[in-house]
This record gives structure tokens, C-alpha cells and sequence, in this order.
């Protein structure tokens, strides 16, 4: 079944040495000190223990489908929010809160910075305002929690390999466009 499954998933040009590396490099965390003491962890418990979240297309090569702190589903990318160039399944895991830290999903390991892909095509990173205003002090209050250069740097080197995957460029191009619109909104700021 996993097998039947794995072969309808969007396809990924990248290696599982890519994504290793990709991994090894997100392996930094934010802060020198341990940002989950400043909000009890938020990210990992927003509303109730657990996250779900999706994983980039052929980031599956790092899991076995079977770890006991996830739950997988899969659901079909053309009923969700992804370009139009993603055909097939994309994974979509739920954790239950803790995790063995050197398996998190490289979504868990870019927050709270997001890639960032200019009109013109280049590569940045920036603060995730569109996952982080509501929850995050890193993304609220940058000036007093400036994140480690190491971080940042490594953030970008990671994207910049993730980025040579024609899709998940596509996603980045589209998410960028997203936080473009939503720096520029008028209700910007009035909730957080
Ligand atoms: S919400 Fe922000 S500060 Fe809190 S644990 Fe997550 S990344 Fe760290
Ligand atoms: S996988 Fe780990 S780091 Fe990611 S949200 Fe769950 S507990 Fe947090």
C-alpha cells in the first residue's frame, strides 16, 4: 500500500544525499539559547499537542512511513494550496507535539524564516510572518531576539539546494508572492 502510494506522490529531481544535506545544514537552531522557553513551544502545540504539516516533495526519502510520532495522510495537490505544475499526492504528517529532534521535517527546522523568491527570481530568506505573526516572539520581536548568523546563513545554503527542484521552486515563487501581498495589505499589523 505504502509502496502504491509513494509512486503517486510529486516527484522530486533532488537526492536523499540532497535532502541529508539539507538536514545536516538545518541542523542550527535559531537562537544561541532555547527559543522554546520563551513561548512554551508554540510552534510545536499551537492549539493542542501536535502539528500537521507537508512535507516537500521528496522529503518522504528521509521517513520510513512508519515512525510512531507521526500520522501520515496524503492528499491530492490540485485540492490544495500548491502551483499548478504539482501533479499527485503531496505527504502530509502530524506530529503529536515532541519528536525526535534529528528527524523534524525541514519545515520544523526553517521556521521561523521562510524562503523568499524575488519577482526576478533570486533567492532570500525571510521572517515567516505569514506561519509566525500570531505565534511566534521571533517573528514579533526581532530586534530583541536577533537570530543567529549560522542560522540564517544555513537557511539560505539549505534553500538554495531545495530551490534547484524545479517545483518547489514554483511553491517558493508562490508563497513569495503571498507574503509580498500581505506586507503590503492595509490590515497589516492590527492583530499581532
Ligand atoms: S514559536 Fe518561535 S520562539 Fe517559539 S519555539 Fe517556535 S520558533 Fe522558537
Ligand atoms: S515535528 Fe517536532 S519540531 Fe516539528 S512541530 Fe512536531 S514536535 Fe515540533
Amino acid at each position: 500500500m505504502l509502496g502504491y502510494i509513494r509512486k503517486r506522490l510529486v516527484r522530486s529531481v533532488l537526492s536523499k544525499e540532497d535532502f541529508e544535506e539539507v538536514y545536516r545544514l538545518l541542523d542550527v537552531p535559531p537562537l544561541e539559547s532555547d527559543c522554546g522557553e520563551l513561548c512554551g513551544r508554540k510552534c510545536c502545540q499551537e492549539y493542542e499537542p501536535g502539528v500537521g504539516m507537508y512535507l516537500l516533495p521528496g522529503e518522504e526519502s528521509m521517513f520510513t512511513g512508519r515512525e510512531p510520532w507521526l500520522r501520515w495522510s496524503y492528499k491530492l495537490a490540485r485540492h490544495h494550496d500548491f502551483p499548478g505544475s504539482w501533479k499527485g499526492l503531496v505527504a502530509f504528517v502530524m506530529c503529536r507535539g515532541t519528536c525526535p529532534r534529528e528527524k523534524r521535517p525541514i519545515q520544523c527546522r526553517t521556521f521561523p524564516l521562510m524562503p523568499y523568491l524575488s519577482p526576478e527570481g533570486e533567492l532570500a530568506v525571510r521572517l515567516d510572518t505569514l506561519a509566525g505573526s500570531l505565534i511566534c516572539p521571533l517573528v514579533t520581536g526581532p530586534d530583541r531576539h536577533p537570530l543567529r548568523s549560522e542560522f540564517v546563513e544555513n537557511v539560505l545554503k539549505a534553500w538554495r539546494i531545495l530551490t534547484r527542484d524545479p517545483l518547489i521552486r514554483d511553491d517558493v515563487f508562490q508563497q513569495s508572492r503571498k507574503l509580498d501581498e500581505d506586507e503590503n495589505s492595509p490590515w497589516r499589523g492590527l492583530f499581532t
